[in-house]
């Protein structure tokens, strides 16, 4: 590893031209550290400070941001609403994720959205990615997040194809203590429980995002506009528009799980080369036995713990407090999976955009 004496200059006026900036200082082979940016031709990374396991503290970032305080870095991925950009605070150079969405709703909730993540700000849940700021000009919301880099859960299926049921467990255990935190704690159902809604980092940290928007167009109209693709993950009763509560969020969970330990989304129409509609997906979501895991491919605890979550009487699944103690999370509690080892080893997914 070679180390840069002056800092290059990464900042980029227009997302546009994000690259750019980056191509100055990369070589074909070689890896650069620039402080806590670890740069190469894959990709880029945040080290912090002091080794791989120990996080620099964030300090608090003032009060009155403004997006003139970030530099843009690089775009790091693009959801339905728009995109997610890597940018770097200018006066304390820490990283965030500036997450930039306009959405097709009415101007009152999208202020209301703002509203509703300035209340989330900070949670205090070590399993939440933390909403430092949000903004609202001009049509656009501008979030700022905590950096997660690792990506998402399905940046990582793309990369790894199927996720091995050990650090999938140790996943999974991370995530129930976000839901336990939102359920339990702050009574909020998540609503969009999904692989892109985990995140992981190379601290083997996972955690929830994206809670409290989904919650919003949920009680407006404007859910169908802005969301269509993630109905997927719904649990029947949600789709049948039935009363549902944060047993909705469980029956997701159970998908997601699935879907990672096979490396494909459980629910497959008969024709495959025709595929099918969302309506049809919906409908056999609702019609349809729920999925099951293979009992030939997997553990018996993995497959009993897919079938207490993804039961389609809510009340028959079993609550994200319970799931903490079930044998697929215990089984593999112990110091030989390393999650942060694996996450690293795998490489980062920013590397594939
Ligand atoms: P949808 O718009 O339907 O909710 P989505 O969840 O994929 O879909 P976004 O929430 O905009 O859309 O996220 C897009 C991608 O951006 C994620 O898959 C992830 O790779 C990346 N991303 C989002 N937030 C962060 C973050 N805080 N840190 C690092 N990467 C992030
Ligand atoms: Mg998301």
């Amino acid at each position: 590893m070679k180390t840069l004496g002056p800092r290059p200059q990464l900042s980029v006026s227009s997302s546009s031209s994000h690259e750019a900036p980056l191509k100055k200082f990369l070589s074909d082979s070689g890896t650069f550290r620039d402080g806590d940016l670890l740069v190469n031709r894959d990709g880029l990374r945040i080290l912090p400070d002091g080794g791989l396991d120990s996080p620099a503290p964030l300090q608090p970032l003032d009060s009155q941001f403004s997006l003139a305080d970030v530099d843009s870095i690089k775009v790091i991925g693009k959801g339905n609403g728009g995109i997610v950009q890597l940018v770097r605070h200018k006066q304390t150079s820490q990283f965030f994720a500036l997450k930039v969405i306009q959405m097709n709703v009415e101007e009152s909730i999208r202020r209301l959205i703002v509203q509703e993540l300035k209340i989330n700000r900070w949670s205090q849940c070590p399993y939440i990615v933390v909403c430092h700021h949000a903004l609202y000009d001009n049509g656009i919301i501008s979030i700022l997040l905590e950096y997660m880099d690792g990506g998402s859960l399905s940046d990582l299926i793309r990369k790894v194809g199927s996720i091995p049921e050990a650090y999938l467990s140790a996943i999974c255990k991370q995530v129930l203590k976000g839901l336990v935190y939102l359920h339990h704690e702050m009574h909020i159902i998540h609503r969009d429980i999904k692989p892109s809604n985990l995140l992981v980092n190379h601290r083997g940290e996972v955690k929830i995002t994206d809670f409290g928007v989904s919650a919003i167009l949920d009680r407006t109209s404007g859910l169908r506009d802005t969301v269509v693709g993630t109905y997927t993950y719904m649990s029947p009763e949600r789709i049948s528009a039935k009363k549902y509560g944060h047993k909705s969020d469980i029956w997701s969970l159970g998908l997601v799980l699935l879907e990672c330990a096979t490396g494909s989304f459980p629910y497959t129409p008969v024709d495959k080369d025709k595929g099918w509609t969302i309506y049809e997906l919906l409908e056999a979501v609702v019609d349809q036995p729920p999925p099951q895991a293979p009992s030939d491919q997997f553990a018996p605890e993995f497959c009993s713990f897919i079938s207490a979550c993804m039961q389609k009487n809510p009340e028959d699944r079993l609550s994200a407090q319970r799931l903490l103690t079930h044998r697929f999370i215990t089984k593999y509690e112990c110091p030989d999976v390393n999650l942060a080892s694996y996450l690293t080893s795998v490489g980062s997914p920013l590397a594939t955009f």
